[in-house]
């Protein structure tokens, strides 16, 4: 879905978006399991465009524990201005540091484009399938969230380096 960011106005135009999880692509980590949705605005002030509003979507992560699947929801808010190409060139724009700024080229930019970014901007560095999960067993390998291999919990593997050269 293409926003037209030279039609843009003082006036807010609302816009509405559902895409399908396939169409945004997040990176070999991580996937899009729900649609996304988007309820949000085009305008204008005097930096440029913006399109502002709010994301949501769900994305499967890999546990940092226990390397099984991660569902975390992504709620994220935000306002992205856009600063064309040739005034941000000319300086007649100060970027500043904290304006998520983006310069594009043309009349308008991909909406799928604009919230991929904000997705990303979301992900966590680390996720764990739940607060409790049990990981994976240092000696075994299993997952103790699905099997009770029954290997000590406070197994050390610097004790069975030792027992090993006895
Ligand atoms: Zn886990
Ligand atoms: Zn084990």
């Amino acid at each position: 879905m293409k926003i037209d960011l030279a039609a843009a106005r003082t006036v807010p135009k609302e816009l509405r978006a559902t895409l399908p999880p396939e169409s945004i692509d997040v990176g070999p980590d991580a996937e899009i399991i729900e649609s996304v949705d988007f309820l949000g605005s085009v305008w204008r002030d005097p930096r440029g465009p913006h399109i502002s509003g709010k994301v949501t979507t769900k994305v499967r992560l890999e546990c940092a524990r226990c390397l099984g699947p991660a569902e975390i929801p992504i709620v994220a808010s935000f306002d992205d201005t856009f600063v064309e190409e040739q005034a941000a060139a000319s300086g007649e724009f100060e970027i500043k540091g904290e304006f998520l700024d983006e310069s594009f080229a043309g009349d308008s930019v991909e909406l799928a484009e604009v919230l991929r970014e904000q997705i990303l901007l979301e992900l966590p560095e680390q996720v764990f399938c739940r607060e409790d999960c049990r990981g994976l067993c240092p000696k075994c390998g299993q997952n103790r969230n699905l099997v009770d291999c029954n290997d000590s919990e406070d197994f050390d593997p610097r004790w069975a380096a030792l027992k090993d050269l006895n």
